[in-house]
């Protein structure tokens, strides 16, 4: 039997014991599962294009995160040039305003996201977005670009949210909370299957029905698993779908 085609779309693979031990690199690369490595800042946008030197299983995407909003972009153009057709996409990138105790502070998050959008207009590449508390404003900024491939990571919206998701060809992820929240298993159902793509985000302490574990890739079959059985179908169909649809998003082959 063929090993499972599975691509995490959003974890952060840099900068952490968990991930850099070898116990977890070998058993990823048994699993045959990928993995697409996102940013938050410049020290590990640089990380990540270091990392995919070394690991065929993940690709990196470059990016400032809305909680850096302070960040040097001056350096991150620098990156930006210096290593180009070295990273896939950018992200993560978006807003958020739990970070903002000012209208000031998410206004010049507004002005890095819409740069990192600029990038990845001029550039075609694709983009993983952050948009905790302000999914409508992301959704109304993202629409203003020409970007092709959109990924919204943790996708957490309501009908009206879905719909534009939908209208414009948006892709949405889903990760742990998919295994024990009702209304992200609600929210899934309104989303065509060619539009979802699963992540973990890890490593991230999950303290619910988890106790305490971190989010890792391999809790992508799980995920998979729950996808079958929301959308009704045989979970290798779903699991070939969503690989493809990953494919596509990224616009790369493993
Ligand atoms: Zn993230």
């Amino acid at each position: 039997m063929s090993p499972l085609n599975i691509i995490d779309s959003h974890t952060h693979f840099y900068g952490n014991d968990f991930y850099s031990n070898s116990y977890f690199i070998n058993s990823l690369k048994f699993s045959n599962i990928k993995i697409i490595s996102v940013s938050t800042n410049n020290q590990s946008s640089l990380d990540n294009i270091n990392l995919a030197k070394k690991y065929d299983f993940m690709i990196p995407f470059i990016g400032i995160h809305p909680q850096f909003y302070y960040e040097n972009i001056e350096n991150f153009e620098l990156i930006l040039s210096k290593n180009k057709k070295q990273f896939y996409g950018i992200g993560e990138i978006g807003l958020d305003r739990s970070y903002c105790d000012t209208l000031s502070k998410y206004t010049s998050q507004k002005q890095l996201f819409r740069k990192m959008l600029e990038y990845a207009e001029k550039q075609c590449l694709p983009v993983s977005i952050h948009s905790r508390n302000s999914l409508s404003d992301v959704i109304e900024i993202v629409k203003e670009y020409d970007i092709k491939n959109v990924l919204f990571h943790w996708f957490d919206g309501d009908v009206n949210h879905i719909k534009q998701i939908i209208d414009n060809n948006y892709y949405v992820s889903f990760g742990p909370v998919l295994l024990y929240s009702k209304r992200i298993i609600k929210t899934v159902n309104h989303i065509p299957l060619n539009l979802i793509l699963v992540e973990t985000d890890g490593p991230l302490n999950y303290s619910n029905c988890f106790k305490s574990v971190l989010s890792s890739p391999f809790l992508l079959p799980s995920i998979i698993f729950r996808l079958s059985y929301i959308k009704h179908k045989s979970f290798h169909i779903v699991c070939e779908k969503i690989f493809s649809n990953t494919i596509k998003y990224v616009n790369h082959s493993f």
